[in-house]
């Protein structure tokens, strides 16, 4: 039996991998400095043990999260025989978090899986595009206020979509393959090139080849590559919701409502604030104004009567471990939000405002995780995407995304396998291959701009950088052609630009 310890009991925050979209300045220097490839030269084919040979290969996904979703679509789409088991019980279960930034690589790898009318769908639950992406003092004073990519085309855009909404996008059409409470606890690779799961009612599922798309906690990779670690990122994140009126809309200046901002404040404190607003109203309603093809698709669309979505304006409050109480994973609510007041004496009064009307039914802490980056494995029937492999800090937003690219790139692949233009092996080999580079990339960018050991948490150096920091944003806010550089750069970083 399965010596894997249950993630279950482990409270919903935690088993993700961390709450925002952050961006710093530090987005510039994250670009050049990945050396992992060359320190760690990629493991020779060897053997085809436990890789069947076959052009109709069965395919089981572990976890209808994001990547496992997406995937679900893509491997339909293509003919490919899938099945995903979740543990959630109902498809409106389990979501944790509010808001995730699609990237142009999202979009691209959403496109790429979806039916062209579930993409157009996707496209119009989002909410409204960030125009800005604003710095500002704890006191709300400018530091820089970017203005970004306008949204040209539905993939080479930024989209920001509540996470429900894009559970909800994603479980349609794939009703018919998700099974949810099911519960995975081990596998088995047998003799035969086959792969069994087992889960927690007693039933078992056998397939060709098992995805293991079952997040941070993934009891797949425990048991699969238990070298592959994730730790604690040293940052602990406190995020609410405000419902959106007038009233909360006024606390804050006005490019940040229509963007995105991040206070950067003393003692590395952070807070990230998010405007999110839908097509719909309070009451499930289409707004005025939205045009007729996107009516059309979001009345047609039975998402919507599982997703509970309102504007909302979400602040995500940050800092290091150490600066929080020992017992503050165990707080919810009121006291939550009471700690970040507590927290924050002398910050903007409408800040201060803007914590207290937080909704506190909606507040939570989450400890971020980042991964340690491993050699790649000898590729077999089981292989991993998404958190389950390279679970990131939030530092630069991508954990989604590079999911679905891991999703997009493994459909391409089985498909390949389908038409017989590529071996099971060497599909999962190429894949895994490319994932283990850009995905654990990923992880070392995320955790240069966004952790714990950052220089901006310690006492006396922390003031000095952030003193440096705001006089760099500063003499970069009153030079327009080095914001339109570093606006093309991020853009390109986030897969506007790619292939
Ligand atoms: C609050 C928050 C905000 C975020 N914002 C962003 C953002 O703006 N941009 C971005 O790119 N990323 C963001 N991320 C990260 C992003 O959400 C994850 O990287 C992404 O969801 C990973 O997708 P996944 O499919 O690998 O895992 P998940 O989406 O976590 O899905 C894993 C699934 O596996 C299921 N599962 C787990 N264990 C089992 C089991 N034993 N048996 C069966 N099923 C199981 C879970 O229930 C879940 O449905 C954010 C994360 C959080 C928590």
């Amino acid at each position: 039996m399965s010596s894997v310890t249950s993630t279950s009991a482990l409270p919903g925050p935690e088993r993700q991998g961390g709450p925002i979209y952050l961006l710093t300045i530090k987005h510039l220097e994250c670009q050049a400095n990945f050396a992992w490839s060359s320190r760690h030269p990629r493991t020779q084919r060897t053997t085809e043990a436990h890789v069947k040979d076959t052009t109709t290969p069965h395919v089981i996904v572990i976890g209808g999260g994001t990547g496992g979703l997406c995937l679900a679509h893509g491997l339909k789409r293509a003919g490919v025989s899938v099945r995903v088991y979740e543990r959630d019980r109902t498809r409106a279960d389990g979501v944790q978090g509010y808001r995730v930034g699609i990237d142009p690589d999202g979009s691209r790898a959403l496109k790429a899986c979806l039916s062209p009318d579930l993409f157009d769908t996707f496209v119009a639950t989002c909410a409204r595009t960030a125009s800005y992406f604003c710095i500002r003092t704890e006191q709300l004073k400018e530091s820089l206020t970017l203005e970004l990519h306008p949204p040209t085309d539905p993939v080479n855009s930024e989209k920001s979509v509540s996470r429900m909404t894009l559970r909800q996008v994603l479980v349609t059409g794939v009703e018919d393959v998700v099974e949810f409470g099911k519960v995975f606890t081990h596998y088995e690779q047998n003799d035969d090139g086959t792969v069994t799961a087992f889960f927690e009612d007693g039933t078992s599922a056998t397939g060709d080849v098992l995805v293991a798309a079952d997040g941070s906690n993934s009891r797949v990779r425990r048991q699969y590559l238990p070298h592959a670690t994730v730790q604690e990122a040293g940052v602990i994140a406190v995020t609410c919701k405000v419902p959106l009126t007038d009233e909360s809309r006024a606390l804050l200046p006005r490019e940040v409502t229509q963007g995105i901002g991040l206070v950067m404040a003393p003692r590395g404190y952070t807070c990230i604030l998010h405007t999110m607003e839908f097509p719909w109203d309070r009451e499930g309603e289409l707004k005025h104004g939205i045009g007729n093809t996107d009516a059309e698709l979001i009345k047609n669309w039975p998402g919507l009567l599982y997703d509970n979505t309102r504007d909302y304006i979400n602040w995500g409050f940050n800092a290091a471990t150490r600066q929080f109480p020992s017992d503050v994973m165990q707080m919810r609510g009121k006291e939550l939000i009471d700690l970040v007041l507590r927290m924050t004496p002398g910050w903007a009064p409408q800040l201060h405002q803007l914590f207290r009307m937080g909704d506190p039914s909606t507040c939570f802490p989450i400890k971020v995780h980042t991964t340690e980056p491993v050699p790649q494995w000898r590729t077999t029937n089981v292989t991993l995407l998404g958190d389950a492999i390279h679970t990131m800090t939030p530092g630069m937003g991508v954990g989604a995304n590079t999911a679905l690219r891991d999703a997009a790139l493994l459909t391409k692949n089985l498909t390949a396998v389908s038409k017989g233009s590529m071996t099971l092996h060497d599909a999962v080999h190429d894949y895994e291959t490319q994932m283990v580079e850009y995905g654990f990339k990923a992880v070392l960018d995320s955790r240069k701009n966004f952790s714990g050991d950052q220089v901006v948490h310690r006492d006396v150096l922390g003031r000095v950088a952030l003193v440096g920091m705001r006089a760099g944003l500063w003499a970069l806010n009153h030079l327009p052609p080095a914001k339109r550089k570093m606006a093309d750069k991020l853009y390109e970083y986030r897969g506007g630009e790619r292939e």
